[in-house]
């Protein structure tokens, strides 16, 4: 893993774009984040964008929008891709990070895969001390969740007691 610090705003807009070509759904981003500084490697998280945005476009056949919303929870960043397509039935839920684990039935069975995105997709997220989870209703969407670790979610206490200023907060702002 190549970790460096990575704006996850910029990286969800890089990875939605190339969908915007070859789709014919759209990707609407929501960002509600303030802080979207992660420690992380690029290429890999891209994958697990890559890999949720489409699934979502994969198991919506009948159209439907996908949406991806970002926003901070305590110490870490929230992203879920959200969609309107097929869902997933609540006993198979569990079983899908594994690998090879795919839903064999009627509507499913024309569309492709090989059943390794989404525990490739916790495997990385778990290597970023992240989490991954699944919310679906079937008929009616699924939304995948992760959560990353903010950048700045390291203890940041400082005292201040009541006329001395002790260890003021330092600011670093940065250009860019
Ligand atoms: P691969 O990602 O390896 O090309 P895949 O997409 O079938 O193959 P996963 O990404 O691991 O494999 O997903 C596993 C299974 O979970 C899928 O086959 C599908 O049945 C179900 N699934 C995943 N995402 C969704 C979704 N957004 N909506 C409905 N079902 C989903
Ligand atoms: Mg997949």
């Amino acid at each position: 893993y190549r970790m460096e610090k990575l704006s996850m705003n910029e990286l969800i807009i890089e990875t939605a774009e190339k969908f915007r070509t070859q789709s014919t759904h759209s990707v609407v981003f929501v960002d509600d984040a303030s802080d979207v500084t992660v420690e992380g490697d690029k290429e890999r998280l891209a994958q697990v964008l890559m890999n949720l945005i489409g699934n979502a476009i994969k198991f919506s056949p009948q159209g439907g929008n996908v949406t991806v919303c970002m926003k901070n929870n305590f110490n870490a960043l929230r992203v879920s891709i959200k969609d309107e397509g097929i869902g997933i039935p609540a006993e198979d839920i569990p079983k899908l990070f594994s690998k090879f684990q795919r839903i064999d039935n009627s509507s499913r069975r024309k569309i492709g895969g090989t059943g390794l995105g989404l525990a490739i997709c916790q495997e990385i997220i778990v290597k970023h001390d992240g989490k991954i989870w699944i919310e679906s209703q079937e008929g009616e969407g699924t939304t995948i969740h992760f959560e990353l670790p903010l950048q700045s979610s390291e203890p940041q206490e400082y005292s201040v007691h009541e006329g001395v200023e002790e260890n003021p907060p330092v600011m670093i702002v940065e250009d860019d």
